[in-house]
């Protein structure tokens, strides 16, 4: 019997249109012999789109207003054997959709409530893996209600690591709301901008020399393997918006160019936070590589990567021998594996 699946895509973050393009790979790739899928977009609002409004925003890139505010079918355990929540960011990414899935009582592929959540919120992420000795950079939490109340302390607080520093929404993707700031003068604005996104706000030190940035796929639940390690060069001062989604602004390397025994470090390390943060499925892991120092930072860990053909994780599993077509139909069997 086919399997019948619910792809989730859109959703209210900044990233919707990246789960947009994503969801449109992940439809073409699911074999139709084994899988009968209904793609539901999300749109921006939170509503759950029917079917021709989700049609036209697959193909358009685009969700119009309308729907449900919860699609009171794929709520229910009802119709489906498993959902493909194929959103980035919060209310998507960060165990808001897995909780109502598991309610629900319907698998779904990715990280359950625990992992999704706490892969999301970088703070929380920086805390888990810092308990098990992970090699992190400096960093600071600043609330909202803080940064409103003693604006002074923040800054403070902040100033102490030291400039430049990179200033991020606690619970985001894809580079929105995150500001480079070389001295006191922007520090202000990019608290604004970051607060404007969340009520959470990391202030993170820089590496001492620009970094390398290089990315590891993990797959799997229990006994979860590490693809190769990749790599992404670029012009820019650092991995933003743009520069990640820009045709021709960032180049892939697979695998990295990295000496054997760092790839292993790198690999290890992304298998060891996977497991901390209680992730499953899949998870791509990014760190920070300093070839001047040798150092290995973990920068972050993304519980739905991006997932289009052309995509990082997808990449690094095609140069361990996995079609895009094989990994998506071995995520949908590890959500209906018992855990
Ligand atoms: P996102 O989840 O939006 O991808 P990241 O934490 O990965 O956020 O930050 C986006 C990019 O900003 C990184 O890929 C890197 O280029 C740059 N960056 C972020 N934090 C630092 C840091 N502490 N030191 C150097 N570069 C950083
Ligand atoms: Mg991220
Ligand atoms: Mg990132």
């Amino acid at each position: 019997m086919k399997k019948r699946i619910l792809l989730l895509a859109g959703g209210q973050s900044g990233e919707h249109e990246v789960s947009l393009m994503s969801a449109r790979s992940v439809l073409n790739a699911l074999p139709r012999d084994q899988f009968d899928v209904t793609p539901v977009v999300i749109s921006k609002q939170g509503r759950w789109l029917p079917p021709t409004e989700t049609q036209r925003a697959l193909e358009t890139g685009q969700a119009q207003a309308g729907g449900d505010l919860v699609l009171h079918r794929a709520a229910s355990a009802e119709g489906y054997d498993a959902v493909f929540p194929l959103l980035h960011g919060p209310m998507g990414e960060d165990g808001t959709v897995q909780g109502l899935l598991t309610l629900a009582g319907i698998p779904f592929v990715g990280s359950g409530v625990l992992g999704s959540a706490a892969s999301m919120d970088k703070v929380m992420t920086k805390q888990v893996l810092a308990s098990i000795g992970i090699p992190q950079v400096p960093w600071a939490l600043a609330v909202r209600r803080e940064w409103q109340r003693d604006p002074a302390a923040v800054r403070e607080r902040v100033e102490a690591l030291g400039y430049p520093v990179f200033v991020k929404p606690a619970n985001l993707g894809s580079s929105v709301g995150i500001s480079k700031v070389k001295d006191g003068a922007g520090l202000d604005a990019a608290l604004d901008l970051a607060f404007s996104l969340d009520r959470r706000v990391i202030v993170e030190a820089m590496t001492r020399h620009k970094p390398r940035e290089v990315e590891v796929g993990i797959l799997g639940n229990d006994t979860p393997i590490a693809s190769p390690v990749g790599e992404l060069s670029f012009d820019a001062d650092f991995y933003d918006y743009e520069t990640k989604y820009t045709e021709g602004q960032a180049q892939m390397h697979i695998p990295a160019r990295l000496p054997a025994e760092v790839a292993e470090q790198i690999r290890d390390l992304a298998l060891r936070a996977f497991r901390a943060l209680d992730c499953a499925g899949l998870a791509r892991v990014d760190f920070f590589y300093v070839a001047e120092t040798g150092e290995v930072l973990l920068n972050e860990v993304n519980t739905m990567p991006g997932f289009t053909t052309t995509s990082m994780y997808p990449k690094l599993f095609e140069a361990a021998g996995l079609t895009y077509s094989e990994l998506v139909t071995r995520l949908i069997q590890l959500a209906l594996e018992e855990r």
